[in-house]
């Protein structure tokens, strides 16, 4: 198992992880339910963690994601709060978190 991507912002995390699972690559998360122990924790190690089952996808996972943040889309949406330009599988703004139209 290989940790791909990790955020304080979950909803980023999870914006990753669709990307990468609409790759067909398997996931896991890590922490996911750790939020509400951040008082117990250095807050870093709350952090949900998003990493691939098999080290093999490692590589195709993260070129996914880049190509994802890199590629002109048609499908693209602009964030009706602060006018950002998102990704089409992002479900909320990377921006500052409101949902897509
Ligand atoms: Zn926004």
């Amino acid at each position: 198992m290989k940790l791909i991507y990790t955020n304080e912002n979950r909803y980023l995390v999870h914006n990753i992880q669709n990307i990468v699972e609409n790759s067909g690559i398997t996931i896991m998360l890590k922490n996911e339910f750790a939020a509400g122990a951040a008082g117990d924790l250095v807050p870093h190690e709350t952090w949900l963690e998003l990493w691939v089952l098999n080290d093999n996808d490692y590589d195709k996972a993260i070129a996914a994601i880049d190509s994802s943040f890199s590629s002109v889309n048609e499908t693209e949406w602009t964030c009706r709060n602060c006018n950002e330009v998102n990704n089409a599988s992002f479900d909320f703004c990377w921006n500052c978190q409101h949902s897509s139209p």
